[in-house]
């Protein structure tokens, strides 16, 4: 575990620079604000080596919001992400949305006004795909492919041993309660997670929350496809008594956004998501009604 270090910059989204004996790999960035502090800490970590990659988990900009600003700091630095998330950040339109919730969450988290960034540092230059695996020199990251938060959704088994869980998963609170995310499916998300189960790794890292203890890992899997389960339950409930997706998700709101989450994801960008997810479960148990008749 010494080749794997927290450089997380601040609230709202976490980073892991991976030491080889010759590179050196940045699993996700978290948020724009983060940034001169993200890279602050990845600068004392480095020794003698740079800062070669960095690795998105998916295309959302609490995760890759800090890129513009590492690829200013090691401009020959490449990011390797899944095809889709390419695809996603090529988008006017997606980098636009970035750029707005980058910028709320700097004011939420009263950092002031984002330094300027150029859209086209913010992209995937290589491909990756499951099973890909890149070596460090004496660390080796392996590529797994997780859809069900987002298509483009990427896990990481570090040295066989450290899984970095996608949000696929779901993501794990300071009150050891693992919520849902899956936004585009969560029937891919239930088998994203059983095939995480079954690398069966000895150490989980939960996507805004970091390392899991012993009893968390053990539990891990089991709770994350619960946290899907009680979701979609509470979704089909509301939605069998009338409950409009507006209505909904403000009782999902009540129920479910517990201090961490109000301390790690803005209002703005927790809607969209639970908005989302009401969407996903809604098509999914009307399909499921219409193949029964
Ligand atoms: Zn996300």
């Amino acid at each position: 575990m010494d080749k794997i270090v927290e450089v997380t910059g601040g609230d709202g989204g976490n980073a892991f620079l991976i030491l080889g004996r010759e590179k050196a790999a940045l699993l996700d960035c978290g948020m724009a604000y983060c940034a001169d502090k993200l890279i602050s800490n990845i600068k004392q970590r480095l020794n003698k080596l740079t800062l070669d990659y960095i690795f998105i988990s998916h295309s959302h900009y609490d995760h890759i919001g800090a890129i513009p600003y590492l690829k200013q700091e090691w401009p020959n630095c490449k990011v390797f992400g899944a095809e889709h998330a390419k695809k996603i950040l090529e988008r006017p339109n997606a980098l636009k949305a970035i750029r707005g919730l980058s910028n709320n969450a700097a004011i939420i988290y009263n950092s002031g006004d984002l330094q300027e960034y150029q859209d086209e540092l913010l992209k995937v230059d290589i491909i990756i795909a499951d099973g890909d695996i890149t070596d460090l020199g004496g660390v080796t990251i392996k590529v797994i492919a997780t859809p069900g938060h987002t298509q483009c959704s990427l896990a990481f088994l570090v040295n066989n041993e450290t899984l970095f869980a996608s949000e696929t998963t779901g993501y794990m609170s300071e009150s050891g309660k693992v919520y849902a995310a899956f936004i585009t499916s969560s029937s891919a998300a239930l088998a994203s997670i059983h095939k995480c189960q079954e690398l069966n790794p000895k150490f989980i890292i939960s996507p805004h929350f970091g390392l899991l203890n012993k009893q968390a890992t053990q539990d891990y899997w089991i709770n994350c496809s619960l946290a899907i389960q009680e979701t979609k339950n509470f979704i089909i409930d509301l939605s069998g008594q009338g409950y409009n997706e507006e209505q909904i998700l403000a009782e999902y709101e009540k129920e479910f956004r517990d201090q961490t989450s109000k301390n790690q994801q803005p209002i703005d960008a927790f809607r969209l998501n639970v908005s989302n997810m009401i969407k996903v479960v809604r098509n999914e148990n009307n399909d499921s009604q219409y193949r029964l008749t």
